[in-house]
C-alpha cells in the first residue's frame, strides 16, 4: 500500500494527488546535465529537488524507476537552434576531444551528486548512444507530416500541433527570437530543429549519417527519444528546472505527442532558480560557483544541501555565504545533539513510526508537495520534545533522514571517530574517577580535556566529549 502524495503539476498549475499509471510504481524522467563544463551550484539545486522527490515517493511506498540522461551532443549555446554546440565549444576551450570532456565532466557531475547525497538514477542513458532512436523518432514525425527541411536541418512545424502553446502558456508576440536573430528558413519562431546538418565548411567532432545527410540530433529530441525508450510512450513524472518550461519541455511534449498521438507525461514538475545575491557575495564575485568552491571555502557539501532544504523547491532562493554559514551551524548543531544521545536506537522503529505524532507531522509536510522547510522545522521540534526518550527521538530523526538525506547517522559516527586515542583514554580515566567518587581527580581531568580543546559534559552513561 502506498501513501497519498500530492504534487504541483505544471500541466494544470495545480497541486494534485499523485496517481501512477501502475499501482505502486513510478516512471520518472529528469533532464540531465550537458557535460561540457562544471555544474554551477544553481544547476545542482534542480537535481537536489528531484532527489527529494525520489526519496519522498520511496517513503510513501512507491518503487521508483528513475531515468536521467546525459547530454553529450546537440545542446547549442543558445538553448535554441543557434550558436555552437556546447560540447564542441567545450572541446575547443580545453583543447581536448569531445569524448574526453564528456567523460571528464560526467565524472565530476556524479561526484558532485555523490557529495550532495543525491541517489543515483537507475538508468543513465547517454545521448550519443541513442542517435538511432532519435533518427527513428524524427522519421515517424516526418511520416506524419510534422516536419519540413531547411538548408540547415529538419524542423518541427509547430503550426501543425495546435496545442503547442498550452503548456508554457506562451504568448507568441512576446517571443523575442525573431527580433534578435534571423529566423533563417524557419516558418515560425516556435519551430525547432529535430536534426541539424553538419555545416559544409566545418568538420564536427561528432556527426552521424542519417536519411537527411550527415549531421547531429537536436537537444529536445534526445530527451523524448530516451524517455520513451526506457519509460514508454506515456509515463508518470518528468522534471527539470523552470527554465525548461517555455522551450525544452514544450518541444518535448509537441514532438512526443505528435509522434505517438498519446499523452506524453502525466505530471510535470519544475524547480525554481537559485539567485545570487551579488551585493553580499563579495567572496565569490566574478567566480563561477561550484561545489568545489564551497568546499574550498570550508563548507561541507551537505551544508549546501541543508540550505536548499530550508526553502520550498518552487520558491526562488537567494544564495549568500551568510545563509550557507547559518545552514552549516544548523546542521552541525543537529548532528551534535544526536551525537550526545549515545544510545543506539534499539527500539522497534516501525512501532514508533506507526504511532508517533512527529512521524505523522513529518510525512504530512513532505507528502504535501515536498515541503522540506516544514519537515526540517518538525525535525528540530522533535529534538526539543522532552516527553520522548533520547533514543526514541534519535530513531525517529534517523528515519526522517531517509528523505532529507543529510547523512545524520554517518555524521554522528564520523565525529565520534575524530576524537583521538589520547582523549578517549582521558575520558575513560575520568569515568573511573567518577565511579570511585574521586571528584577532585574527575575535575582535574575535565580541565585537562578542556585545555586540549574539548567540551566535556556529564551524562548518565558517562563523560561525553566533543570538539
Ligand atoms: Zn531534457
Amino acid at each position: 500500500m502506498t501513501k497519498s502524495v500530492s504534487l504541483f503539476n505544471t500541466l494544470t498549475r495545480k497541486k494534485e494527488e499523485f496517481l501512477p499509471l501502475k499501482a505502486g510504481h513510478v516512471g520518472l524522467y529528469t533532464c540531465g546535465p550537458t557535460v561540457y563544463h562544471y555544474a554551477h551550484i544553481g544547476n545542482l539545486r534542480t537535481y537536489l529537488f528531484e532527489d527529494i522527490l525520489v526519496r519522498t515517493l520511496k517513503r510513501a511506498g512507491f518503487e521508483v524507476n528513475h531515468v536521467m540522461n546525459i547530454t553529450d551532443v546537440g545542446h547549442l549555446v543558445s538553448d535554441g537552434d543557434h550558436g555552437e554546440d556546447k560540447m564542441e565549444e567545450g572541446a575547443r576551450r580545453t583543447g581536448k576531444s569531445i569524448w574526453e570532456i564528456a567523460d571528464y565532466y560526467t565524472k565530476v557531475f556524479f561526484s558532485d551528486l555523490g557529495k550532495l547525497n543525491v541517489l543515483k538514477p537507475q538508468i543513465i542513458p547517454k545521448a550519443t548512444d541513442h542517435v538511432k532512436e532519435m533518427i527513428e523518432l524524427v522519421q515517424s514525425l516526418e511520416e506524419r507530416g510534422f516536419t519540413y527541411n531547411t538548408n540547415d536541418g529538419v524542423y518541427f512545424n509547430t503550426e501543425k500541433f495546435p496545442t503547442y502553446k498550452n503548456f508554457a502558456k506562451i504568448v507568441v508576440e512576446n517571443l523575442e527570437e525573431g527580433k534578435r536573430v534571423s529566423m533563417g528558413e524557419k516558418k515560425s519562431a516556435t519551430d525547432f530543429a529535430l536534426w541539424k546538418f553538419s555545416p559544409e565548411n566545418e568538420k564536427r567532432q561528432m556527426e552521424w549519417p542519417s536519411p537527411w545527410g550527415k549531421g547531429f540530433p537536436g537537444w529536445h529530441i534526445e530527451c523524448s527519444a530516451m524517455a520513451m525508450k526506457y519509460l514508454g510512450q506515456t509515463f508518470d513524472i518528468h522534471c527539470g528546472g523552470i527554465d525548461h518550461i517555455p522551450v525544452h519541455h514544450t518541444n518535448e511534449i509537441a514532438q512526443s505527442e505528435a509522434a505517438t498521438g498519446k499523452r506524453f507525461v502525466n505530471y510535470w514538475m519544475h524547480g525554481e532558480f537559485l539567485l545570487e545575491d551579488s551585493g553580499k557575495m563579495s567572496k565569490s564575485k566574478g567566480e563561477f560557483l561550484t561545489l568545489s568552491v564551497l568546499e574550498r571555502d570550508g563548507f561541507d557539501p551537505l551544508d549546501y544541501r541543508f540550505l536548499l532544504l530550508q526553502a520550498h523547491y518552487r520558491s526562488s532562493l537567494k544564495f549568500s555565504y551568510e545563509a550557507l554559514s547559518a545552514a552549516k551551524s544548523g546542521r552541525e548543531t543537529l548532528v551534535q545533539k544526536l551525537r550526545e544521545w549515545k544510545d543506539e536506537p534499539d527500539l522497534n522503529l516501525s512501532e514508533i513510526k506507526a504511532t508517533n505524532i512527529w512521524v505523522e507531522k513529518f510525512e504530512k509536510a513532505i507528502f504535501d508537495d515536498l515541503n522540506t522547510a516544514e519537515a526540517l522545522s518538525i525535525l528540530f521540534s522533535l529534538v526539543k520534545d522532552n516527553t520522548l526518550l533520547p533514543k526514541e527521538k534519535k530513531a525517529i530523526a534517523l528515519s526522517f533522514d531517509d528523505v532529507l538525506g543529510i547523512r545524520l547517522k554517518e555524521k554522528i559516527t564520523e565525529q565520534e571517530a575524530e576524537i583521538p586515542e589520547n582523549i578517549l583514554s582521558l575520558v575513560a580515566k575520568r569515568d573511573e574517577a567518577r565511579k570511585a567518587k574521586d571528584w577532585a581527580e574527575s575535575d582535574r581531568l575535565r580541565i585537562e580535556l578542556q585545555s586540549l580543546g574539548f567540551t566535556v559534559k556529564d551524562s548518565p552513561t558517562g563523560t561525553k566529549v566533543s570538539k
